[in-house]
């Protein structure tokens, strides 16, 4: 059994595999094995959010396939296996209910998923690149593999085959598409791929006065006047547009729909802050808004509505009392587009969950495949739920198909 991409999608499938003693190769094409798991989390990775929440994930296929994928392994079960079986102690942080290893450290993470591998007896190859993959005629090696193992040509031949070859997000940890390739060339077809959990750029000039300043915000996401989603996180102000979780969980909306996205301030609707407008005894804008939000937006929100702070509140014109609560309850930005693959988290689109079974990812396109992590079309929130992603479904290719091969042998 072949598992081609070393990320925390294959390790998994890798790992499971080999402990039901099917001989595992699993090929990675960098220097490195679970490049991502390292630059995840800031470096501390968050292996897992504190619970399931199924809403926090998004696919164009089925829920119910969704759910009946995460059955298969529930979330207390994964925590149970990193901190049991791994011995990687997690921790939540108390205001992200986001879990991450006691050591803080990413490394500890993908240094024992790769011993956990190697004690389990997978091959693991690294600097092995994956180019091409062809279907043999012979009923016993399924597929032939082909690519380049230190730069030198080489081959596998594979019984089974799992595909954990992520998206292409930061594509200089290894995952830079090649999956949607090898996918299409089995035949499955492809929901268009985007940048999600990704900074969004905006051409607000007025903004980049607030470069660095990082502010709680409710957002909502609309398509026409109809509210999508909704969530209540940080957000960071950059030079070059939005950033920070608030940002990154709105920007799917924005890259795959073309949504457009309002930002609240405060946790305060239009309503609430008319009222503590109607009833404030501070004289001017300036220094009634200073009491909510910090001083730094407060000068920037009123330039953008064009209230010179010091303007008296009872001499405010009726437009401009408008407009500050527009933009105090459901700011708009002039959303330019993202920054791309190179710093998005996730890959959002890809393989259809419609084209793998439910309760094995075998593909449905080629017996013996199966397909797992980033690739297929679901993406998840920030906080632990990409990664949740992953070793559900890496766990779950890697022990179907270890498993067919095993009843083809026996039989
Ligand atoms: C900066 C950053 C921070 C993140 N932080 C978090 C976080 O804290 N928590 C969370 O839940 N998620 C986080 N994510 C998302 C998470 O990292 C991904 O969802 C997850 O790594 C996907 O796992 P995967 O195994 O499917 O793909 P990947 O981790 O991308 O692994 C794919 C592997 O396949 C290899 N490969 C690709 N093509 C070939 C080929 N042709 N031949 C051989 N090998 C190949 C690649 O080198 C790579 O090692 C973060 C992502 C980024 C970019």
């Amino acid at each position: 059994l072949v598992v081609i991409g070393a990320g925390a999608a294959g390790l998994l499938a890798a790992y499971f595999s080999a402990r039901q003693g099917v001989r595992t190769v699993l090929l990675e094409g960098s220097k490195q094995a679970g490049a991502k798991i390292l630059i995840s989390g800031g470096g501390r990775c968050n292996v897992l959010p504190g619970h399931f929440d199924e809403a926090a994930f998004f696919t164009q296929g089925s829920r119910n396939v969704l759910r009946r994928l995460f059955k298969t392994w529930p979330h207390a079960q994964v925590r149970a296996w990193f901190e049991n079986e791994m011995g990687i102690v997690l921790v939540e942080q108390q205001e992200t209910g986001k879990l991450f290893p006691e050591a803080n450290r990413a490394k500890v993470v993908r240094d024992r998923l790769v011993s956990a591998c190697e004690e389990a007896g997978v091959e693991l190859l690294l600097n092995w690149r994956v180019d091409a993959i062809r279907c043999n005629d012979s009923a016993s090696e399924n597929f032939h593999i082909e690519g380049h193992h230190d730069g030198c040509p080489a081959e596998f031949s594979a019984a089974r085959l799992v595909l954990a070859t992520g998206g292409k997000s930061v594509p200089k940890t290894g995952s830079d598409g090649a999956s949607y390739r090898f996918a299409e060339a089995f035949g499955h077809s492809l929901l268009p791929v985007y940048p999600a959990l990704v900074p969004l750029t905006t051409g607000d000039d007025d903004l980049k006065q607030l470069s660095g300043l990082a502010h709680p915000v409710e957002w909502r996401a609309w398509q026409g006047n109809k509210p999508v989603d909704r969530g209540s996180n940080p957000m960071l102000l950059t030079h070059q547009g939005i950033s920070g979780p608030a940002a990154l969980d709105a920007s799917h909306w924005f890259e795959r729909d073309a949504a457009r996205l309002t930002f609240a301030w405060d946790a305060c609707d239009r309503q609430q802050w008319a009222e503590r407008l109607q009833s404030t005894k501070a004289r001017s804008a300036g220094v009634w808004l200073n009491e909510f939000l910090p001083k730094r937006l407060v000068g920037a929100l009123l330039q953008r509505a064009q209230i010179d702070p010091a303007t008296r509140l009872s001499q405010l014109p009726k437009a401009r009392r408008r407009a500050l609560l527009d933009l105090l309850s459901a700011d708009e930005f002039k959303l330019t587009g993202s920054r791309g693959f190179a710093v998005a988290e996730v890959s959002g689109g890809g393989v259809p969950l419609a084209e793998v079974s439910p309760t094995t990812l075998e593909s449905r396109k080629q017996s013996g495949l199966y397909l797992c992590g980033e690739m297929m079309d679901v993406i998840g929130r920030i906080g632990g739920h990409n990664f949740l992603w992953a070793w559900v479904t890496g766990k779950l290719a890697g022990t179907q198909a270890a498993q067919s091969l095993l009843a083809e042998r026996a039989t």
